[in-house]
């Protein structure tokens, strides 16, 4: 078992291999409980085990693990990022209300709209970088706000105190998504949310091969309430998919620091970059969030977007990029970019979008672990035929 006082570098590699079953053998890796049902002890004397959606040796393991790590009570393992999220969400009852950040991550929207509706639970998006409007959207019945930050794909900023403090203020749950940061770089548990929520398949795991979910409750009353819900509703992560995820957090701090210096430097050679209009990352003070992300934050993280100037400027980008996977997702060791208006945001009307900055010519890319100057070489000479593209189109007014 980790010291509390040891750094989070430090806990990453070794909190889970602490479990009383790894003691038990000296592995230094966790094993992996690939068994459904547990024998009980007696007629009337039952183990800590008894059916593996309940709980099961190697999740436990790893929920112990991002308990420790997030600074909570109670860590919770989910089949994916959206069975946590919602999951937590299931926390509510019917004519309850709910405030959620406007550029909530596409799932998460999605499921705010067409399936906590259908139980009569009704939400309201609003800007949360606007904390007055925030206040002023508080209704009687708000029981949770929803916080993302940085947000996907621009890299909004919220504040979080701020936040957090008129929750508490109208007796309102703060729930944070703090995929983007992950506890090395961000605990919103320490600044008073209640709950924090991941897409694990992303950063923590690292290696585009799992799906999974992660939550962490600030208190144990409300940890045994999303546990009973972790069980009645039954979206668990499974031992193997439990073990690839501990292994993940171990290369964490070595992985998202490098990346995340690799994507100041990218950001800094696209802000320099004459036929680029923006470039949206927190790191640089040029980005309006900046301030109050460095006073949450430890890092930058390894997520950027960046505009040009149309459609036909990203495509030639994206079919003359050569290094990183044209795909949607994030946070691997390969550089992952995206074009949010056909993939992440496709399902939101054009006006919507657009609002959101969320124009023809925006991409996000995820920096992995390449050598740096191979990546900005790539990026340079796609720019060179992207830019000519530009050049080409036809103006239509
Ligand atoms: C990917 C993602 C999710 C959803 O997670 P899944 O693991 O895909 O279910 C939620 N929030 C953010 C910020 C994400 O990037």
């Amino acid at each position: 078992m980790t010291d509390y006082k040891d750094k989070l570098e430090t806990k990453l590699i070794h909190s889970s291999a602490g479990s009383e079953n790894a003691i038990k053998s000296g592995a230094v890796n966790v094993p992996i409980y690939l068994s459904s049902t547990f024998h009980q002890e007696s007629f009337d004397s039952f183990g800590p085990f008894d059916y593996s959606r309940s709980g099961n040796p190697t999740r436990q393991a790893l929920e112990q693990n991002i308990a420790e790590l997030e600074g909570g009570e109670q860590g919770l393992a989910f089949a994916s990022g959206m069975a946590a999220i919602s999951s937590a969400f299931m926390l509510l009852s019917a004519g309850d209300h709910v405030l959620v950040t406007e550029d909530v991550y596409g799932g998460t929207y999605r499921f705010v709209t067409d399936v906590l509706k259908k139980y009569n639970i009704e939400h309201t998006f609003v800007n949360m970088s606007d904390l007055e409007k925030l206040a002023n959207a508080i209704q009687p019945n708000t029981k949770v706000i929803y916080i993302e930050t940085p947000s996907n794909p621009c890299l909004n900023i919220t504040d979080m105190e701020g936040i957090i403090k008129i929750a508490k203020a109208n007796d309102c749950l703060t729930f944070v998504d703090n995929t983007f940061m992950t506890p090395l770089y961000q605990n919103p548990l320490e600044l008073g949310a209640d709950i924090v929520l991941h897409s694990a398949t992303k950063f923590l795991s690292g290696h585009s091969d799992i799906i999974a979910g992660l939550a962490v409750t600030r208190t144990k009353e409300l940890g045994e309430k999303l546990a009973f819900i972790q069980n009645s509703f039954g979206s668990i992560l499974g031992a193997q998919d439990a073990y690839l995820l501990i292994q993940g957090f171990k290369t964490l701090s070595a992985r998202l620091e490098q990346s995340s210096n690799s994507t100041l430097s990218i950001a800094d050679y696209l802000y320099e970059h004459p036929s680029i209009e923006e470039v949206y990352y927190p790191g640089l003070t040029s980005h309006p969030g900046h301030y109050i992300h460095n006073r949450q934050s430890t890092g930058n993280g390894a997520v950027l977007s960046f505009r040009l100037p149309s459609k036909a400027a990203a495509k030639a980008f994206v079919e003359n990029i050569r290094i990183p996977v044209f795909a949607v997702s994030l946070g691997a060791v390969e550089s992952i970019l995206s074009y949010p208006a056909t993939m992440s945001h496709a399902a939101m009307p054009r006006d919507e979008r657009e609002k959101r900055g969320i124009t023809d010519g925006l991409l996000r890319l995820s920096v992995g672990l390449e050598h740096i100057e191979d990546l900005i070489k790539d990026i340079d000479q796609a720019l060179e035929v992207a830019v000519k593209q530009v050049d080409a189109e036809p103006v239509i007014s």
